[in-house]
């Protein structure tokens, strides 16, 4: 077992300061942990430099904008706060976790006296979301009960906490089962995302991947689409039906955290897996270009 996050070392960038780790503690009231009155990033830096780090505060902004709150801090502090943690931190590669909730104002769900808090983590031991071996193998998924809410039901564009229980208790379904990942539809029946990546499909030099339109639209999904059309993929964005998935040849989830990982199966459907594959020369061309973006 890994040692706790609780019980590291280092610092995390809190409410304007920066504060030892382990003294980077809430009350247990807080509406932010009652009600998951709270919304988030994850980012990753490559040799220091955050991939899309702008990009990643402009969602965290608009995420709280959503949910109705208000960052007390710039989008300029944002951003630099984050470096000079990864800096205090002293690291190259890792793993970059802003943070806004709601504070114990107040209990109930009223916001009217509640307080924001803003804190950013960063760790290095994420590598990869999921263990080498098991990236290169590709990963079996297996399909959720639960599905991606309607657009008029949660905050799809939001990057909210609360709506991460329905990917927790997809995660933990597919693990109960020896499973890697969850396949999560959404609430029509189409195929959505996994349950903290968007995923994709191979037939030929076709690539398909659901249209975002109850989920979220990952700022690697939308990286990888630019980098695949700029090499002369065709992508197609469509509802895709559990039934469709036989169909192709390969798959893979995006994420910031899963970059590109190759899927071995899905249900009963297996996919090709492999060195000669188009997603592990994808696998390999993302890698170039998020190193080579300093
Ligand atoms: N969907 C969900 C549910 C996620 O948690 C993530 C990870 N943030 C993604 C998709 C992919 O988003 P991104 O590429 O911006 O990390």
């Amino acid at each position: 077992m890994t040692k706790s996050f609780e019980e590291r070392e280092g610092w995390i960038w809190m409410n304007g300061s920066f504060i030892p780790w382990k003294n980077a503690n809430t009350h247990i009231i807080s509406q932010g942990l009652h009600y998951a009155s709270a919304v988030f990033e994850g980012e990753r830096a490559y040799n220091g430099k955050i991939f899309k780090s702008l990009e990643h505060t402009k969602r965290f902004f608009k995420s709280a904008e959503i949910i109705g709150i208000k960052i007390p801090f710039s989008e300029e502090q944002i951003n630099t706060a984050k470096y000079e943690l990864i800096k205090k931190m002293n690291y190259k590669d890792c793993y970059v976790r802003p943070l806004a909730w709601r504070g114990g104002e107040q209990m109930g769900i009223s916001t009217k006296n509640s307080n924001i808090n803003v804190a950013i983590a960063v760790w290095d031991d994420w590598a990869s979301y999921f263990k080498i071996e098991d990236r290169k193998a590709g990963l079996r998924l297996i399909t959720s009960p639960w599905k991606r809410p309607a657009p008029d039901t949660a905050p799809y564009e939001a990057k909210a906490s609360g709506p991460y229980i329905i990917c927790t208790m997809s995660k933990e379904f597919a693990e109960n089962k020896g499973y890697h990942d969850a396949l999560m539809l959404d609430y029509r029946g189409y195929v959505a995302e996994g349950t903290g990546a968007n995923i994709f499909f191979i037939k030929g030099k076709g690539i398909h991947t659901p249209i975002p339109d109850c989920f979220l639209n990952g700022i690697t999904r939308q990286a990888v689409i630019k980098m695949v059309t700029e090499q002369g993929y065709k992508i197609t964005e469509r509802h895709i039906l559990p039934d469709e998935i036989k169909d192709y040849d390969e798959a893979f989830i995006t994420g910031t955290a899963a970059e590109i990982t190759p899927i071995r199966s899905i249900d009963e459907v297996n996919f090709n897996i492999g060195d000669n594959t188009t997603t592990f020369k994808l696998m390999s061309d993302f890698s170039e270009m998020v190193n080579s973006s300093i």
